[in-house]
């Protein structure tokens, strides 16, 4: 069975963003963001091309999204660190730990694990303070990161965030440093250490002018289930947002916002077919939304629209944000790789 809803997916254009993002850290590893399904895209086909392209590090939020990636051959971390509850034997995956209390938990393991070292951002991670007391000694620790709390922005912040976490160098049994996200790769070559841990950028995210050849992967393809003629003064969809201002042509998608188009796209957003911008008129509902299709008289029912969904831009004009854009997108969707 096939879904009247698709998302488009560019393999070619994510392994191109891996290897653009791999070549400004230099010479530090590049590794993935795969978290919340790999942003939504599917972990496991996005693990699975940028394993073949060379990616050796990747990174989820919970043990669940660990054990979804068994089978693959690729070490995953766990960002969220091993609670009493998860387990301390999953052969391709290790914590990140970021308590005391789970560096307990985890030592007597012996095995493998990260940690998060917090540097302003306060959300998950040990302090330097608890670092210099001897917190980590007798983990073997593969990587020690930290995580940039504006790398998006040009603060203060990034340079205070690069002298604390330089200054752990040497300091820890940890065999890698690793501080920087997509915008952080950005930033200049002192924020990549051994290995930079990309998202966002992956996936089409553009942050920083570093981030000009990051190309778009996921594209939303919604079918038209019908198409009518809207006569002027007749309104469109629930409470009659949108007055037809002349006979308006107008085709129904089956999309709407418990596919994560949200309402902030009601009379803001568009598709786009043959180079052409339909937009999105009246309230976007729950499965559906209603394009003007007035400049294209051969759209019929059952042709697929694209939907105009650049993250950069579409972020800007639905106050979205482009991490939102991504991982809004449910599970209705036929992902399609090509
Ligand atoms: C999500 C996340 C990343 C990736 O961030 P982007 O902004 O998507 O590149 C990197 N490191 C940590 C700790 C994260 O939680």
């Amino acid at each position: 069975m096939t879904a009247p809803l698709r998302l488009r997916l560019d393999g070619a254009a994510l392994v191109s963003n891996w290897r653009h993002l791999a070549k400004l850290g230099g010479a530090a590893s590049c590794g993935a963001a795969i978290k919340a399904n790999g942003y939504g895209l599917g972990a496991r086909d996005v693990a699975a091309r940028l394993a073949e392209a060379g990616c050796r590090d990747f990174f989820v939020a919970t043990w669940g999204e660990a054990a979804a990636l068994a089978g693959l051959g690729v070490p995953v971390s766990v960002l969220h660190g091993v609670r009493a509850e998860d387990p301390l034997d999953a052969p391709h995956a290790r914590p990140v730990l970021s308590t005391a209390e789970q560096v307990k938990r985890w030592k007597p393991t012996g095995r493998p694990c990260d940690v998060m070292v917090d540097t302003g951002m306060n959300r998950l991670g040990v302090s330097a303070e608890e670092i210099g007391a001897g917190l980590l000694d007798g983990l073997a620790i593969e990587t020690l990161m930290s995580h940039l709390v504006s790398a998006d922005e040009d603060v203060p912040l990034n340079a205070r965030q690069l002298a604390a976490f330089g200054a752990l160098k040497g300091r820890t049994p940890a065999k890698r440093m690793s501080l920087a996200n997509s915008a952080g790769i950005a930033l200049g070559a002192d924020y990549a250490f051994d290995l930079t841990r990309p998202g966002i950028a992956l996936y089409g995210g553009r942050q920083r002018p570093g981030h000009d050849a990051i190309r778009q992967v996921a594209t939303p393809e919604a079918q038209i289930l019908q198409r009518r003629r809207v006569r002027a003064g007749e309104s469109v969809g629930y409470n009659a947002t949108w007055i037809a201002p002349a006979d308006t042509e107008v085709a129904i998608l089956n999309l709407g916002y418990a596919d994560g188009y949200l309402r902030c796209f009601s009379g803001r957003g568009s598709a786009m077919v043959a180079g052409v911008g339909l937009p999105v008129i009246g309230r976007v509902s729950m499965d559906l939304t209603a394009i003007d299709v007035t400049a294209l008289p051969e759209l019929r029912e059952g042709d697929w629209v694209a939907m105009s969904y650049g993250l950069p831009e579409t972020a800007a004009l639905s106050g979205l944000s482009q991490y939102e854009l991504l991982t809004g997108l449910g599970g209705r969707f036929d992902r399609i790789w090509a």
